[in-house]
């Protein structure tokens, strides 16, 4: 199927849901992008920032670029003038760096929390005491080029549906447990973001109010196409 036809499929999913989708394009060719761009999506995410920032440099202006891959604070500067969400902030030294890169552009970045909700040791995140700890710190307190408006999280890789809507439904706990607690219901902490080809639809059933699709609807990223 073509990639149109992908987007406009797992699009409609999402927005039944009440959902977002964010089309992941990481490795895939700026051509693929305005597949999917000329069938109405807007909102991409990346992982690498070089590819990102050559990317965002030739496509249309009104894209918004997510980064969803771990950020290394000296990289932070690249995106700052552009980058419309940051879903993968996992320490507070990097919420610091991104606030400092902000402020120098003149804006306030939209950032998640990546909390790490997987059995495995392979994926970045804060625990769910780590993002208490960082809400509470002062040093958070008096940051005001960022917003942080959600949480993200990715589960398990594994085949056990059981085991992905638990791990989702945890995360979906404590987003709302921290929206009560720390942003006194405010309506701008509203996001959730987690699902992926794998288990997008899981996450959909547990809350999911913004999916990271890629190779659905791209195809497999290890056959390079550009
Ligand atoms: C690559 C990636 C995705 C998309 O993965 P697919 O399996 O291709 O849908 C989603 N979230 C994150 C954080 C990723 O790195």
């Amino acid at each position: 199927m073509s990639i149109a036809v992908n987007l406009l499929k797992y699009k409609k999913e999402a927005e039944e849901h009440s959902a977002s989708l964010v089309a992941v394009s990481k490795f895939h060719s700026s051509s693929e992008i305005m597949e999917a761009y000329d069938a109405g999506q807007r909102i991409f995410g990346e992982n690498i920032v070089q590819e990102l920032t050559e990317k965002a440099n030739t496509l249309p202006k009104d894209i918004q670029w997510h980064i969803i891959g771990h950020l290394q604070t000296n990289k932070v500067k690249y995106i700052a003038p552009f980058v419309s969400m940051i879903e993968s902030v996992d320490s507070l030294k990097l919420l610091i760096e991104i606030n400092k890169q902000a402020l120098k552009n003149k804006r306030i970045i939209p950032c998640l929390l990546q909390v790490y909700i997987a059995d495995e040791d392979t994926k970045f995140g804060l625990g769910f005491d780590e993002v208490i700890e960082l809400l509470r710190s002062e040093e958070y307190a008096s940051l005001k080029n960022i917003i942080i408006v959600g949480l993200m999280g990715m589960a398990t890789n594994t085949t056990v549906k059981k085991q992905i809507k638990d791990e989702y439904n945890e995360l979906k706990v404590l987003f709302h447990g921290i929206k009560h607690s720390f942003f006194n219901n405010n309506s701008e902490f509203a996001e959730i973001s987690m699902g992926m080809s794998s288990d997008y639809e899981i996450a959909l059933e547990a809350g999911s109010t913004m999916v990271r699709i890629g190779s659905l609807i791209f195809g497999n990223r290890s056959i390079k196409t550009n």
